[in-house]
């Protein structure tokens, strides 16, 4: 498999893949190596990962660049992940003690009444290259605590990346067979899946996230599915147009759009639209796109070459129906995934852009007359991972929160994911939960002990 950079097109390295025979061995070494590790203590467990937290963090600036150099990710932002990668370690740490604890739900004399957290067993892990540290840790860190072996198959885009997080894990004490990390694009996904794996939690998009689910249909195993979103934000006609603006930009625009939880739709009241789209826009035409290794660039180029079609086809579909083109608009001239930040106003929900998922450096803003069109805008989408609103009022966040069908909502922020809160989706945007304690406990399953003493 070449893996190439996509700022210039060149190619980085080239890796043997896993076929589906290479796959079927790594699956029967994780199977029975799972027993061992769910009978190492957890404490033991907790130390490997402290541990392969500690040269993540030692290794910050190499793997950052890494992570840069195979997915274009501007430097910055590869280490802001990182970064926050601790932190999410760090919230698995301190709760996986008490989640996994078995507990008491009845203790009378004669009978008592347990709840015991079995690891699920061997399960695969199929990850997406936005966020390899993030979408990837949020399943295999609570699923190794859990006891649980691991086959983790990073994206094509990502595979240094996942490759360095093997290393890392075995370095920090995870036997080898109990993590492995397996090579290869879609074929060797669905090799992966087609063994008797007890669970697959898959990130990535919703025609995949589809495909797997059909495929695991009849084995009634564990599966989670983190897809895609269109997510919306409303800005009231009393929320000050320059945060909102700078914020939603922001939420639109890092990464180069290429977050599950990106602002992927604008509603603006239309008291404050005029303003908005034009505080917007300025903001969005001073973000300096260039090459990802530079520190001060904030727009790089997109990881997946394919993508660039998607949003033509997207942006030329809304200017036939009348948008307006603001900033941007096409492909930039050079070697390399490169599109240039796009605004688009005037849109409406017979456009492509305000329907399907843009996962790039582009975004639609629409006029909204107030609140119940608002919501009624922001509800229809097949899609629900996460939505919010900009305005000083709480009780009217609150109001209008409570009518959006998501999985997380913002008020006066955007894009972004706590460790402490469950990570879900409704619709095409998923099903199961990680992050949270939900998050952790998701790796096992409740065994029921009815312990009568006669
Ligand atoms: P894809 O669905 O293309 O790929 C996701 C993963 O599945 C990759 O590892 C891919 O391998 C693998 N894969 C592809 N085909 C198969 C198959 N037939 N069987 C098994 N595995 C397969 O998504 P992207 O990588 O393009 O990720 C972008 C999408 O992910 C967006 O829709 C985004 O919104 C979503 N996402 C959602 C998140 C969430 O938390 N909800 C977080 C991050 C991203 P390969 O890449 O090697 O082909």
């Amino acid at each position: 498999m070449k893996i190439f950079n996509p700022a210039d097109g060149s190619l980085i390295r080239e890796l043997a893949e896993d076929d589906a025979q290479a796959v079927a061995a790594k699956y029967a070494r994780a199977r029975a190596a799972q027993p061992d590790w769910a009978a190492v203590a957890l404490g033991d467990r907790l130390d490997a990962v402290r541990k392969f937290k500690d040269v993540t963090e030692k290794r910050k600036a190499q793997l950052a660049r890494t992570l840069t150099q195979e997915t274009g990710k501007p430097i910055v932002q590869s280490r802001n992940e990182l970064n926050a990668l601790a932190g999410r370690i760090d919230f698995f740490l301190g709760k996986a003690q008490a989640a996994l604890a078995p507990e008491t739900v009845l203790a009378d004399p004669q009978m008592h009444e347990r709840i015991t957290h079995e690891p699920l067993g061997v399960v695969a892990n199929i990850s997406a290259w936005n966020y390899p540290y993030f979408v990837g840790s949020n399943v295999f860190v609570p699923a190794l605590l859990a006891g649980n072996a691991v086959l983790y198959k990073p994206s094509e885009l990502a595979p240094l990346t996942g490759l360095a997080i093997g290393e890392m894990l075995h370095a920090a004490g995870v036997p080898a067979d109990v993590f492995s990390v397996l090579i290869g694009s879609g074929p060797t996904g669905a090799a992966l899946v087609d063994q008797p794996v007890d669970g697959v939690f898959f990130t990535g998009s919703y025609a995949t996230g589809a495909r797997i689910a059909a495929a695991c249909a009849p084995r009634m195993l564990k599966l989670q599915l983190e897809l895609g979103g269109k997510d919306p934000i409303y800005v009231c006609e009393d929320a000050d147009v320059k945060t909102a603006a700078e914020s939603l930009a922001d939420g639109a625009m890092y990464n180069a759009g290429q977050s599950c939880c990106s602002v992927e739709r604008i509603y603006v009241h239309e008291r404050s639209y005029e303003s908005f789209v034009e505080t917007f826009t300025a903001i969005v035409k001073g973000y300096k796109r260039g090459d990802p290794m530079d520190e001060t660039t904030y727009l790089g180029p997109l990881a997946r070459a394919p993508q660039l079609a998607v949003l033509e086809r997207q942006v030329a579909d809304a200017a036939a129906k009348g948008a307006k083109l603001l900033v941007g608009g096409k492909r930039v001239a050079q070697q390399g995934n490169w599109f240039e930040a796009t605004v688009l106003s005037g849109v409406d929900h017979s456009m492509e852009l305000m329907r399907e998922e843009s996962f790039g450096p582009l975004i639609g803003i629409q006029k909204v007359a107030g609140d119940a069109e608002a919501v009624r805008l922001m509800n229809d989408t097949v899609y629900g991972l996460t939505a919010g609103i900009y305005t000083p009022d709480e009780a009217r966040a609150r109001r209008v929160l409570a009518q959006i069908r998501s999985g997380s909502v913002y008020w006066n922020c955007c894009d972004r994911v706590s460790p402490r809160l469950p990570w879900s989706g409704v619709g095409h945007s998923g099903v199961g939960v990680t992050l949270s304690t939900y998050g952790i406990q998701a790796f096992t399953r409740p065994k029921a002990w009815h312990l009568r003493s006669l």
